[in-house]
């Protein structure tokens, strides 16, 4: 494995190279516009922030007759830590009223599902969506404490922490163009 970077004494090996990145969301936007093509003014929303950089990538490669309406919550589920917590917090959930529109939920990755059970759920009651899907960039399906599965998907990956292409460690390396596995010193 190709070790990228070193700090903090932090090890990063990289997983996804930002061309193997650039060349998954090619397919999984030309998937999602094939969907969405035909539907009524869709509403993309990303959930922040490890979803911010999958997010800008893949609208831009959406294309489908309507334009998009983009819109942002922010939920938290890990604290500073390498494990989720369980309770998923809800810094920030303004939306405005999206009422039975088409909706596009994207998240960084799903790991116990926990966090994208309760949001769907949460859509679901408070606007009754005409369509409600959800693109992660990742899936850890071995992961799940909840029954949860994502409409698509970036890539699956095996039980491993994951930083990078807008996925942290105690809030850095969200700007690494790559995903990398971090491995912390004993
Ligand atoms: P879930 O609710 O599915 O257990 O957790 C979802 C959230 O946990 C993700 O949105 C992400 O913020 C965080 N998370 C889960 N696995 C990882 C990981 O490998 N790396 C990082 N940086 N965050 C993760
Ligand atoms: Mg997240």
């Amino acid at each position: 494995m190709l070790e990228s970077k070193a700090c903090k004494n932090h090890k990063i090996s990289q997983i996804f190279s930002q061309k193997e990145i650039a060349e998954r969301l090619e397919v999984l936007g030309k998937e999602i516009s094939k969907d969405f093509m035909e539907l009524e003014n869709p509403v993309v929303i990303g959930v922040m922030k490890g979803a911010f950089c999958f997010m800008a990538d893949l609208v831009r490669n959406i294309s489908v007759n309507d334009p998009l309406q983009i819109e942002f919550v922010r939920l938290s589920s890990y604290g500073s830590a390498t494990e989720s917590s369980g309770k998923i917090q809800t810094p920030y959930l303004e939306l405005p009223n999206i009422s039975r529109r088409n909706i596009l939920v994207i998240e960084d990755i799903v790991d116990s599902g926990r966090t994208a059970r309760f949001f769907m759920d949460y859509l679901t009651e408070q606007f009754h969506p005409r369509t409600l899907k959800m693109a992660c960039f990742l899936d850890k399906p071995s992961r799940r404490a909840v029954d949860y599965q994502p409409d698509y998907t970036g890539f699956s990956i095996e039980d491993l922490f994951v930083v990078g292409y807008g996925l942290d460690y105690a809030e850095n390396y969200r700007e690494l163009p790559y995903l990398g596995e971090l491995s912390l010193p004993d």
